[in-house]
């Protein structure tokens, strides 16, 4: 799929503009702080519906407007689609071919796209909440389900933890109730974790074949997805219920005393390993680097698995980052697959020319 128009209307430097892309590569060079990752992250916007740099929507809207508007046409392979999504102090609606959608999750999904920036080299060096974020956003985009039990099970963690709280303090109570809202929790979290192991066997192999491809072989990538739950790679949907229950139940009295839910996907985490060693915490700043991207870039190809259609990719100042070497590999993959912006200070005429038949855009001042 690609994105042929776009307009913004007072979001954040852009006040009006209106802008048509070419399905291969648009590069968006401008000076720091001109509009070069506001435009990406509008374009983000209107896949996701919210911002992958800030929660507060307030933030988007151009400075002393109330209202802003994110508009664009998708080209798919069943045809076009007009998205629009519009923002404001009170909350935002969106809308597909002109008719505003009752959820925000029946909207997303229409549009996928991929965003790789400097900071997503927290995938790899960070802490597990940001890997777990990675995981349920881009999870979320290529399957509904996973989206609606994600969604489920964080309403039933609130209430469970909410009562856990109060157990707590109370020292008495009804565990009737607790045992209601285990098994409640159990069903949603089985099948997150069951999905999250069957997507990312697949990312695995993917992401495998593009380190491999940028270190020569040099590199073996492997995931190992850590559960609270310990061990459950192999498991069914009903082995992974049954299991979790059984960890409620056994430590109901070590979580009334936390006040907190302490077993599920919420705490789990999926390690990143570089010839068998975790790349976290023995891998170089460059292997690390090469590992972020080698995962990212392996989106795109469960996104076309899944989906039938590649997404769009979003590089932000990505190129200053690699070496030459890495520069080609990553240009020579994406090259005539998906449609991608990529922005950057400056153009060198070696990474030009490596580009065939680029969409340049210069950005002065949101304009
Ligand atoms: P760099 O190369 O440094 O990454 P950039 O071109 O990516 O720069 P952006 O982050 O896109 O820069 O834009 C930053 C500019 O946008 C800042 O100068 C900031 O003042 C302006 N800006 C941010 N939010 C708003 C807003 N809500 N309303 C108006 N202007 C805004
Ligand atoms: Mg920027």
């Amino acid at each position: 799929m690609y994105l042929s128009e776009l307009t913004l209307k007072n979001f954040r430097n852009y006040e009006d503009v209106e802008l048509s892309f070419s399905p291969k590569i648009n590069v968006l060079i401008g000076e720091n702080a001109q509009g070069k990752t506001n435009l990406l992250e509008a374009i983000y916007v209107l896949a996701m519906t919210r911002s992958h740099r800030t929660s507060s929507e307030r933030e988007l809207l151009t400075f002393k407007k109330d209202t802003a508007t994110v508009c664009g046409t998708i080209e798919r392979k069943l045809g076009k689609l007009k998205l629009e999504l519009i923002l404001s102090r009170k909350g935002k609606k969106a809308k597909v071919n002109h008719l505003e959608q009752a959820r925000l999750s029946q909207y997303v999904g229409q549009m996928n796209v991929i965003l790789f920036a400097p900071e997503d080299l927290s995938l790899v060096k960070g802490a597990p909440a940001v890997r777990r974020k990675f995981i349920d956003m881009e999870f979320g985009q290529i399957d509904p389900h996973y989206l609606h039990n994600l969604s489920q099970y964080r309403t039933v963690l609130k209430q469970r933890n909410k009562y856990l709280k109060e157990l707590q303090f109370k020292k008495t109570g009804d565990l009737v109730l607790l045992g209601v809202l285990s098994d409640q929790l159990a069903a949603f979290g089985a099948e997150i974790i069951a999905r999250r192991l069957k997507f990312l066997s697949k990312l695995e192999r993917y992401a495998q074949k593009i380190q491999n491809n940028i270190t020569q072989s040099r590199e073996n990538l492997t995931f190992k997805y850590e559960s609270s739950i310990s061990d459950v790679s192999g498991k069914t949907v009903d082995e992974l219920y049954s299991r979790l229950k059984q960890y409620f139940a056994e430590n109901s009295k070590k979580e009334i005393f936390q006040g907190t839910t302490m077993y599920g996907p919420h705490r789990d985490d999926v390690r990143f390993l570089v010839n068998t060693k975790n790349v976290q915490t023995y891998g170089s700043q460059g292997q690390q680097r090469t590992t972020a991207l080698s995962v990212k870039l392996a989106e795109i190809d469960l996104m076309k698995e899944e989906t039938g259609e590649y997404p769009i990719l979003l590089l932000d100042d990505v190129l200053s980052e690699l070496d030459g070497e890495r520069q080609t590999h990553l240009l020579k993959t994406i090259q005539d697959k998906v449609q991608t912006f990529l922005t950057t200070p400056s153009l060198s005429e070696v990474t030009r020319q490596l580009i065939d038949d680029p969409k340049i855009f210069r950005i002065t001042q949101g304009r």
